[in-house]
């Protein structure tokens, strides 16, 4: 009854994030009926994917300009504060936080969170990644700010890293009161997330 090129849609489309395979199926049958030009819109934007590479400082993937350094505009910015990093799950969150303009350090992100309270195996080089930049070139790092999500899996994570970064910066703080908790960062506004930036412990 489904058409394979349906079917075929649903597979790749509904191991996505935030979307199962019914709204997979609509998104489908929705492109199939505005046809060819729309279709290859969505065609070049999914390929243009191909243009990013994560950055090799915070691993947050960007177009990256300068190939020979690696690094995203954040990492490579003269004017942000390389001794403050601020931990977050995805790029998404790191967009929130931007949006606050209320940080001016740079960032690493972490990768989804595990639903098991443990670190992935990931996530351990990239914590690993920052120990040793931070050791090599700041001695320690002014601060680190752990920026997950309010969620019993976020204040897991939270403790584990908390513990396994305590020798590289001076300071640990997480972001402060306001987040509503089990909520996004993401999603978080403006301004509740830049008064949980001001107010970070
Ligand atoms: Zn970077």
């Amino acid at each position: 009854m489904i058409p394979e090129h349906i079917k075929q849609f649903v597979d790749a489309f509904a191991r996505l994030p935030s979307i199962g395979p019914r709204q997979a199926a609509r998104l489908g049958y929705y492109l199939a009926n505005q046809g060819t030009s729309a279709i290859q819109d969505v065609v070049d934007a999914v390929a243009s994917l191909h243009h990013l590479t994560p950055c090799q400082r915070c691993f947050r993937v960007s177009h990256i300009a300068d190939k020979k350094q690696n690094l995203c505009d954040i990492c490579s910015h003269p004017g942000r504060n390389q001794k403050i990093v601020a931990i977050v799950e995805k790029e998404t969150d790191l967009l929130s936080l931007e949006h606050t303009k209320k940080f001016n350090g740079r960032y690493l992100l972490l990768g989804e969170i595990s639903r098991d309270g443990i670190l992935t195996s990931a996530q351990k080089l990239r914590l690993n990644h920052l120990k040793s930049f931070v050791k090599n070139e700041l001695g320690q790092a002014e601060e680190i700010i752990l920026a997950l999500a309010p969620t019993t899996y976020g204040d897991m994570d939270s403790s584990l890293i908390m513990d396994e970064l305590k020798n590289s910066a001076i300071v640990i703080t997480r972001l402060g009161r306001g987040l509503p908790t089990g909520g996004d960062i993401e999603f978080a506004d403006d301004e509740t997330l830049g008064s949980a930036l001001e107010q970070r412990r």
